[in-house]
């Protein structure tokens, strides 16, 4: 599939999963329009370990390559800094790689929340009752649907990697 196409089925499919959730769950988490700690969630390296495909990281530049420039030398730079500071590569299991993600914005939040939030990021939100969170199978579930969607573009399902590593691998 050519990556054009791709990329707006991805957007497709990040919609309809984000409408889903936010029907189905989201009401039952506290807003994060009211939050006393905007940004915990998204900063938190003892808890952040978003990893994305190559067709993700695709959608995300494209995002960033539309901001103006000084916001995107910014990002870029938070996104190297933070490769570094916490040695980010594609050695060590996804799961142990942890972050505070550079698309957190000050005063903005998160710079892809409108335009290609992660799967991970899309269910996460704050419920006082355990048994309101979304089941991680839904998680799973559209995370395999977008690995096919990246072996029909690219021939091969993609490694997934820590965000700041797979933007930075995407980089076009
Ligand atoms: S997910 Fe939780 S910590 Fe993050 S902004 Fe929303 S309410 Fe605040
Ligand atoms: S991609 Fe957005 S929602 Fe996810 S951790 Fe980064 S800033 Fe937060």
């Amino acid at each position: 599939m050519a990556e054009k196409k791709a990329l707006t089925r991805l957007r497709k499919m990040q919609l309809e999963f984000a409408a889903s959730i936010r029907e189905s769950y989201e009401r039952k988490a506290a807003s994060c329009l009211t939050c006393t700690t905007p940004g915990a969630c998204c900063l938190d390296a003892h808890f952040v370990n978003v990893h994305i495909s190559r067709l993700e990281a695709t959608a995300i530049v494209t995002t960033l390559a539309e901001m103006p420039e000084p916001m995107r030398e910014r990002v870029s730079a938070r996104i190297d800094e933070t490769i570094a500071k916490y040695n980010l590569d594609d050695t060590t299991e996804i799961h142990d790689q942890k972050y505070a993600c550079p698309l957190f914005e000050k005063g903005t939040g998160c710079l892809v929340h409108t335009t290609g939030k992660p799967v991970a990021c899309t269910v996460h939100a704050c419920y006082e009752d355990p048994a309101d969170v979304p089941p991680d199978e839904l998680q799973f579930e559209q995370e395999r649907r977008i690995d096919r969607l990246n072996e029909l573009t690219y021939r091969r399902s993609e490694p997934w990697l820590p965000l700041p590593l797979a933007i930075r691998r995407a980089k076009i």
